[in-house]
């Protein structure tokens, strides 16, 4: 390496779960990494604390409001930080002079223009935000691997995966790797086990309160109604460049099996350890080498036993309603991602219902049916909006 053996980071989305959950693994090694950029939306005094504690060279709100605020708060002692605002200041943070490394662990559609700048610029990409690969999976992949920018998933089944492919993966496909199928494994969220019929009744809190990791409360409630694995079965298939056919998902309540992977000749493989996502963060940022992570051991002893079970497609509607959108190609991953974040967002600010959250997605899926694939991020963008705006029209009927 040209500087030294520092690895320069940039990390947006960096007051949320996944950010500081990274910023908890570097600072234990505080002589291999550089914390050179950090984004996110409009915490400001969290921002603040990271700004202090890390000393970035730029700092990003991408509310332009809390950008003014961030510069007012770190004016006396912090007058080195840049601060910038806007989808320009992402787009600047992700591709920061002296960054390797970019995590990308903002939350939704925000996150597509500044991951995709860092593709193109060829950085290193942590990926966090499954989004970005549901929205616009085949295009990313293509940038990135046009401009030689290394996607390392974060995702903790998709970095499982990527932990039980062998050495030639990606410079092989799975077919000439000899590997039969992937298997996402996944908690089943809070309503595994709870009376389909009482589920109209569920509030934001108690989807949000998963039962083996703490998340962001899109993701929560995405792991409520398993729309979370829906999103993961698109991410896997365009990471890994899998037929939807090769991609199965088995509920495991215990989250300690990451997922799997199942060769030709019958074996599977399986990446294990505690539910904490200081794991597959460390696993990317060290990566090829393993650092310490902070997470404890796993006792498997003390754990006694692993359930596994398959997920029931009466409980779970957003589960098929993915294997459906990526049959179905063309835009409409990009329009279920676009449907759920309004359904979810509609749903946590308590317009609809809970069990109303796949509703509004599959009625928008039909709606806007069989719209071709974008083949750049204007179309992109152009259906996220329609697909948005079609499901507030659902939404708003919904809520009477
Ligand atoms: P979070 O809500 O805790 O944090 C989101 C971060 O993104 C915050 O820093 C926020 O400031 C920033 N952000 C939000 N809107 C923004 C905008 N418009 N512009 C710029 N920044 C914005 O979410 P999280 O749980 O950390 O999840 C982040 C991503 O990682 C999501 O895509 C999620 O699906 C994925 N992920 C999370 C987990 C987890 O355990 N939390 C696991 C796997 C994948
Ligand atoms: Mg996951």
């Amino acid at each position: 390496v040209a500087h030294d053996a520092v690895t320069g980071l940039s990390i947006l989305g960096a007051t949320g779960s996944i950010g500081t959950s990274t910023l908890d693994v570097v600072a234990r090694h505080p002589d291999r990494f550089r914390v050179r950029a950090l984004a996110a939306h409009r915490d400001v005094a969290g921002m603040a604390g990271l700004c202090r504690r890390f000393r970035p060279e730029l700092a990003v709100m991408a509310d332009p409001d809390a950008a003014v605020a961030l510069r007012r708060q770190l004016g006396d002692d912090l007058p080195g930080v840049r601060v910038a605002g806007g989808e320009a200041g992402l787009i600047e943070a992700a591709t920061w002079p002296g960054v390797d490394c970019v995590v990308a662990a903002i939350v939704g559609a925000a996150g597509l223009m500044p991951t995709l700048a860092a593709a193109r610029d060829g950085r290193r990409i942590l990926l966090a935000n499954k989004e970005v690969l549901v929205m616009a999976g085949e295009l990313f992949m293509a940038e990135a691997r046009a401009h030689g920018a290394v996607v390392l998933p974060v995702d903790s089944e998709h970095n499982a995966i990527f932990q039980c492919l062998p050495e030639a993966y990606p410079a092989r496909d799975l077919d000439s790797l000899g590997i039969r199928r992937l298997i996402l494994t996944a908690s089943g969220g809070p309503f595994r086990a709870r009376a389909p019929e009482t589920l109209a009744q569920v509030t934001p809190d108690e989807a949000c309160a998963h039962p083996n990791w703490s998340m962001g409360r899109k993701i929560s409630v995405d792991s409520a109604t398993m729309m979370n694995k829906g999103l993961e079965l698109i991410e896997a298939c365009r990471l890994f460049s899998a037929e939807p056919g090769r991609v199965d998902v088995v509920i495991h309540p215990q989250s300690i099996v990451h997922s799997l992977v199942e060769y030709r000749d019958g074996s599977l493989l399986a990446q294990l350890g505690q539910p904490d996502m200081r794991i597959p963060i460390a696993h990317a940022l060290g990566w090829p080498e393993r650092l310490v992570s902070g997470a404890e051991s796993l006792d498997l002893a003390a754990l006694a036993r692993l359930d596994f079970e398959a997920p029931d497609p009466r409980r779970f509607p957003c589960l098929q309603l993915a294997y459906d959108a990526l049959e179905a190609g063309g835009h409409a991953c990009a329009v279920l991602n676009a449907a759920n974040e309004v359904a979810v967002e509609a749903f946590l600010h308590g317009e609809i219902g809970y069990t109303r959250i796949a509703v509004v997605v599959a009625e928008v899926l039909e709606r806007m049916s069989g719209g071709p694939a974008a083949a750049d991020l204007e179309a992109i963008r152009g259906v996220d909006n329609e697909a948005r705006s079609v499901a507030l029209q659902v939404v708003r009927r919904e809520a009477g």
